[in-house]
């Protein structure tokens, strides 16, 4: 499996896009969250990388949850589904799927409407969140498809509804810890994966390179970083930092 890191900034970032990747998928791309910028982002990453991505094959966007420097690019994205894709003359273009928790997807459209609801500022509304996405629930401890990869999903301890998530291919599996606190047994259950992408925000609400630093060497090892403060300390503890444009190579041992 092929993770491409598009972001690796926190909330507060003036260097970084929103912690964010783009996944290679057997039936296509998988974005692990949309953050501002996102086209900007996806083109950086694929120029670095050398990994040509055409945002138009991002059809799956998987949306950890709804704070901004995971979401701000979702107006973008439907916009650009629907008005700019290419070959559909006039007609709207495909709706690419949109994979969240149901709490998540059931307000992402307050975020949205005041911008993609076409009301023309009267009260009547003509167009939904279903105008543009096709939403597509993750099951808390369940599995679902997303473009031929088997997505788990767990909650996550962020304030707001958040899902950490196991994404599992043919050849391999990613975890991603998304915005959470420290918790060792959201740790534990990640540890399925092959590599664990995991946040280090430093902040309340998030999980500080202390806490990380107290797993096991053997923990440490598979396990790299993200959403790191841009005025944070370098990092020890034998943890590493994610850089943009990096292109993960996740492979299972077995
Ligand atoms: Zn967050």
């Amino acid at each position: 499996m092929d993770v491409l890191i598009t972001g690796t900034g926190d909330a507060f970032s003036s260097r970084h896009h929103g912690s964010s990747s783009l996944v290679r998928g057997p039936g296509g791309w998988i974005a692990i969250d949309c953050p501002g910028g996102v086209l900007r982002a996806w083109r950086e990453a694929s120029e670095t990388s050398g990994c040509h991505v055409d945002p138009f094959e991002v059809q799956d966007i998987i949306l950890t949850h709804l704070h901004g420097d995971h979401c701000g690019g979702l107006e973008t994205i439907g916009f650009m589904f629907r008005y700019m894709h290419p070959g559909t003359e006039g007609e709207p273009g495909p709706r690419p799927r949109l994979h969240a928790l149901p709490e998540v997807l059931e307000r992402t459209w307050e975020r949205l409407a005041p911008a993609m609801d076409g009301s023309r500022g009267t009260s009547s509304p003509v167009h939904e969140l279903e105008t543009y996405f096709e939403p597509c629930p993750l099951i808390d401890g369940g599995t679902v498809d997303v473009a031929g990869c088997r997505v788990e999903a767990r909650r996550t301890s962020h304030g707001i509804p958040t899902a950490a998530l196991l994404v599992a291919g043919p050849d391999g599996c990613l975890g991603w810890s998304s915005d959470t606190e420290f918790d060792p047994e959201l740790v534990n259950w990640l540890m399925a994966s092959d590599c664990i992408v995991h946040e280090c925000g430093e902040g309340p609400k998030h999980t500080t390179s202390d806490e990380l630093a107290t797993l096991p060497e053997e923990v440490r090892s598979c396990m790299r970083l993200m959403h790191r403060p841009d005025s944070a300390p370098p990092i020890g503890h034998g943890l590493s930092l994610l850089e943009e444009g990096e292109l993960l190579r996740i492979r299972s041992d077995a």
